[in-house]
């Protein structure tokens, strides 16, 4: 957490407690890691579908609705609830997740201009489930596109989205 914080104090003597408390998991596999707010969204979606008419990726052919993505996160979470109640109250794995309903081609055809929560009559927003489900894919699958790879490793490297070193960006002045 200290390369992520500049003003933490690297002497401050760490609390055992905190560290009992840090996540394990980064981002949405399933249902289960949603906020409670992300599914209560899911129940209280009307199906209106304003979002969805209002997505500029579906409005451009791509496969993502944001109607569906508040639709499945329902269905899967009925599904878990159902599994639970079988089950006496604690969840038996049944190989399953949300990835199952909502696909990586939907998740990466966002692009997360918030059109869909701007839009919504009571205040949804399916874009925060889609960043979850994002989250999980880079940051515990290291599954992200590969145009996407490119573009960290080079900020990573060059201190910018471009393939040049650093020393390079004045050349454009000779020219
Ligand atoms: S606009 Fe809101 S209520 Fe309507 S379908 Fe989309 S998320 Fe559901
Ligand atoms: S944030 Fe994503 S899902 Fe929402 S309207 Fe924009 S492109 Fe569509």
């Amino acid at each position: 957490m200290l390369m992520m914080d500049p003003n933490a104090d690297p002497f401050a003597a760490s609390d055992p407690g905190a560290e009992e408390e840090e996540i394990s998991t980064f981002g949405a596999k399933d249902v289960t890691d949603l906020s409670w707010v992300n599914l209560l969204n899911a129940y209280t979606c009307t199906e209106c579908g304003r979002c969805t008419s209002n997505c500029p990726a579906n409005l451009t052919g791509k496969k993502l609705s944001p109607r569906k993505i508040m639709m499945d996160t329902r269905d899967r979470l009925e599904e878990v609830g159902k599994n639970i109640d079988t089950n006496k109250g604690g969840f038996v794995d049944d190989g399953k997740n949300l990835f199952d309903w909502i696909s990586k081609e939907e998740i990466w055809a966002c692009t997360s201009c918030n059109a869909c929560v701007e839009t919504c009559p009571v205040n949804i927003d399916p874009l925060e489930i889609i960043m979850e489900m994002r989250r999980y894919l880079v940051m515990e699958e290291s599954a992200a596109p590969a145009e996407l790879n490119n573009m960290m490793s080079n900020v990573e490297n060059n201190g910018a989205p471009w393939p040049y070193n650093q020393m390079d960006r004045l050349n454009w002045v000779n020219e």
